[in-house]
Order: C-alpha cells, then structure tokens, then sequence
C-alpha cells in the first residue's frame, strides 16, 4: 500500500526521516498543503513557490492541495488506497496543536502517523539541563547540545511515486504581481535544495575563513545566507554539522564560531518549544508594563528606512529589497526601534515576518525578544546600540551604507554614519540636503537614550 509524505519545512530529499522511512515501506505519494491556518509572510510565499518548484523537480511530481490537512490527508488515503502518513515534525504553536489533534484523528480513522526529526541537532524535549528543566542560558545549552554525537546524515532513498490530482502552483498565487516587489530576489536566491548546497560550499570555500569577526560586518561577504534555506527545510543541521567538520582544520575556530550559530537557531526552537507564548508575550513579565509609543509615523519612517540614521536605513532598504538583513544590523535596527522609537518590538516581530525570505517563529521571536531585553539570555535591557559608532564599527569604509543609501555616498567616511553633525559645506559638496534629499533624524539620539531607560526606570528592572 501507499504510504504519504506530508512535506512541510523540509524541502529537501536527503537527510529527511519521514521520506526514507516512506521510501522504506513503498510506493510513496508526495503531497504539500497549504493550510489556511499557516500565517505565512508575504516575502516567504515567494520563496515557498519556488521551492515547492525545485522539489517537484526533483521529485518529478509533487501533489498540492489546499485546505484543512485533516480532511485532505483523509481523502487522499482514500483516493489512492493509502494506509499511512509520515511527516517531519515542526515545533511552532499552531503546528504542534494541529498535528496533535491530526494524529488521533487519522488513527481514528485507521490510519497510521509517524512524524520525526528533521529540523534540528536534538529534538527540544532531548536537551536539558541536570535537573531536568529547559535550559534558560544558550552557553550551557550549547555545551550541552554539542557534546552529544551527532547522527549521520541520511542518504536520498530510492523513491518510487505514484501520483493524484493537483492544484498548481499558479492556482496559489504565491508571488507578488502589483508591483512586484520581489524583482530582485531571483538575482540573489536559489531556493531549493541544490540552492541550498552551492550556498553552503561557496560559504565554506570563501567565507569561512575569518568568520569568527567577519561575521559582524555587514559589508563583507562572510555570512552563509543559508537562513531561509534552512527555515524552508532545503538542508538540514545534522548536514551543515557534517559538511562544516569535515572541512580542514586551519579554519576549526571559524567552523566552530559558524556552529555555535546554528546553536543558536536550536536555541530559539528550544525556547519555543518549552515557551510558546515566545511570539506573543514578554518571556520575562517585568517588562509588561513598559511604557511603549503609538506612532505610526515613526513605525512608518523606521519600515521605510528613512529615520535619518544611516545604517538603520541602510539595514531597513536591504530587507525591502533582498529579503534578508544581516545580524549585526538587524540588532540595530531592532534596539533603533525598540529603544530609540520606543515601539512595541511585537511590531518589529511582524514587519521581519511579512518581508524577511527567512521569517521563521522561532528565530524571529526569541532574536525579537533577545534584542528588547525581555528574553531569555537577551541583551542587557539597557544596552542601547548607538548607531552612529555600531555604523563606524562594523562598515568602517562605508560600503554597506553607500550602497543601500546612495544618497549619501559621497560623503566622506568621517561624517557618513551620522550626516546630522556634517559642516554644511561638506553636505554641500556631497550633494546632501537634509530634509530633502535624505531624512533628518526622526529622534535625536540623546534625549532618545535617555527617555528609553528613564521608561524602564519606571517598571523597576532590576539590572
Ligand atoms: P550565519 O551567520 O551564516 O549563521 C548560520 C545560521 O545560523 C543562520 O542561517 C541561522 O539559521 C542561524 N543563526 C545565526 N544567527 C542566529 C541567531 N542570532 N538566532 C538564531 N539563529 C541564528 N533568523 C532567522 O532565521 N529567521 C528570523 O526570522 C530571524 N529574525 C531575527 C530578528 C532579529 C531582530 C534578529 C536580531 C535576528 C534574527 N534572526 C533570524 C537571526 C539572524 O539574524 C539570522 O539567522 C542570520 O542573520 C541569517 O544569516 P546567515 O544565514 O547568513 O547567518
């Protein structure tokens, strides 16, 4: 009999349990849904039509339906004499509430579900600390996760696949028309599993090397950019763990620096898993009453990248146009928000997951929450990033600004990171109005400051 692979964020056929486990027992027949119930954003639609793409390339076919997965796992089970279901596990809320209830309901019916794990080093529940709680602090956790022998990376099966009536891709309408926003994105991004391969060895073959700092400057090429990839299930954990430790040992520190973030990925799924209000709710509750702003204006100028502060637009522009934002200026534009603006960091959390290709619950929300200081192991809540010196600091020659502000790249490096302070003459040569050509600052950076930590006076936080 048939057996049904739900794929869901697990694009890929290698090192995908569920599908060598199908694979196994027989004919398998490939399905995705698209679950109405899924909040996907709107950037992720376009990653996903192109993934479900490459996938059913690789497989040959893929069946897509759209609706309630209960009822269509159900009726395919029907339509095609099949007797059992497999999937790879996702760990987000509304995933794990779904595939709970839709487990017994199938076996209700008869039907066999499996799921496993695909996604992640050690399943949330596999790690934890001597007394047996959640680990709260990544260090431990990480000493903890990475100590464990790490399984081998499974094989593609030999797949044979039978096939149902589809819906298209084009019935779902995944990517944007008017305006089609998106035009940049098929310049920068394969999605897909051979995508997700070429970005991990062209990452190994010339970005590992110095990574360790490198990955803090947004206008180096020393980040894998394998984060949507790895949200959309093109390549997995076990296999960058694989691929990065058998590359030579020259560059061990840079691979162990390059792991240790993948850690961090595991982390956020982990708090996820054992917080699940992480998207929605101050993790530590002593922030509840902070004193947050309501002013669409400034939401509107920070969305835009146009506050007047260089790097926080630069990063902004860089998100509007390639889908991605690098770390380090995501943690700036997040504390300029958060801190400067004094806006709810939920609103953060939902503008990164409409626009970010690698928008993903748990990474948003813990990195969101880590950021405002509410987090587990998160920033100091009064640490608040000066984006003149973090500009300074990590794009010293001024490439990253200059290319996402071009308004500004003839400004001299001294004066780039903060044009407000510039002698008029050299605005002047530079061709720069404020105001007109580019944003005064929309706060000033002191009295921001100030305000900022005289609100978290009031909630009484202890430091
Ligand atoms: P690399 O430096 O090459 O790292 C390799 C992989 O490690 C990444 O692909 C990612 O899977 C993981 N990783 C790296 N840094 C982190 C981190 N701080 N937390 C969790 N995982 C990490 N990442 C997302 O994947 N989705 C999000 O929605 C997301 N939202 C974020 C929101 C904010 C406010 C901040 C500060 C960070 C957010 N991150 C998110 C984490 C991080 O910025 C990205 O994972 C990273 O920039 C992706 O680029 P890369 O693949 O080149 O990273």
């Amino acid at each position: 009999m048939p057996v049904i692979m739900w794929f869901r964020q697990d694009l890929r056929l290698t090192d995908n349990p569920a599908l060598t486990v199908a694979a196994d027992k027989g004919e398998v027949l490939p399905v995705y849904i698209r679950d109405p119930g899924e909040a996907i954003g709107s950037a992720s639609k376009w990653w996903l039509h192109h993934s479900l793409t490459a996938l059913a390339g690789d497989l040959g076919h893929l069946v897509l339906r759209s609706g309630d997965p209960a009822e269509i796992l159900a009726a395919l089970c029907a339509e095609t004499g099949a007797d059992s279901v497999v999937w790879n596990r996702c760990y987000d809320p509304y995933s794990i509430a779904r595939d709970t209830a839709l487990k017994a309901d199938l076996k209700d019916r008869g039907i066999s579900a499996q799921s496993y794990n695909a996604a992640l080093l050690a399943e949330p529940w596999e790690v934890e600390t001597k007394s047996g709680t959640p680990f709260k602090v990544y260090s431990p956790f990480w000493r903890a996760l990475s100590a464990r022998e790490m399984p081998e990376p499974l094989p593609r099966p030999t797949l044979s696949t039978i096939d149902a009536p589809s819906e298209t891709l084009a019935d779902w309408d995944l990517r944007p028309s008017q305006p089609n926003w998106a035009v940049d994105f098929q310049d920068l991004w394969t999605p897909g599993e051979s995508g997700a391969w070429s970005k991990l060895e062209s990452f190994l073959e010339s970005g590992l090397a110095g990574y360790a700092a490198l990955r803090n400057r947004p206008d180096l090429p020393n980040v894998s950019r394998l984060s949507p990839h790895l949200h959309f299930g093109e390549i997995s954990p076990r296999q960058i763990w694989a691929r990065t430790r058998a590359e030579n040992t020259p560059q061990r520190k840079h691979a162990d620096k390059f792991l240790a973030e993948i850690g961090w990925r595991e982390f956020s799924h982990h708090l996820l898993y054992h917080f699940p209000t992480l998207p929605t709710e101050n993790w530590k509750p002593a922030f509840n009453g902070y004193p947050w702003r309501d002013d669409h204006a400034d939401l509107d100028a920070w969305q835009k990248g146009q506050t007047g502060y260089p790097i926080v637009d630069a990063g902004m522009r860089e998100l509007w146009s390639t889908g991605y934002m690098h770390n380090r200026v995501r943690m700036v534009v997040g504390s300029f928000l958060i801190k400067h603006l004094r806006l709810h960091w939920k609103h953060g959390l939902a503008w990164f997951h409409d626009t970010l290709l690698d928008a993903d619950a748990a990474n948003n929300s813990a990195s969101w929450q880590w950021v405002a200081g509410c987090g587990a192991d998160a920033a100091p809540y009064f640490r608040i990033f000066n984006p003149m010196t973090q500009g300074e600091k990590f794009d010293p020659d001024g490439a990253y600004v200059r290319k996402w502000c071009p308004e500004l790249s003839r400004l001299p490096n001294k004066v780039l990171h903060a044009p407000f302070n510039a002698p008029a003459h050299v605005l002047a040569e530079a061709g720069v109005v404020l105001g007109e050509t580019y944003p005064k600052p929309i706060v000033d950076h002191a009295t921001a400051r100030a305000a900022a930590l005289a609100g978290y006076e009031e909630i009484k936080i202890a430091s």
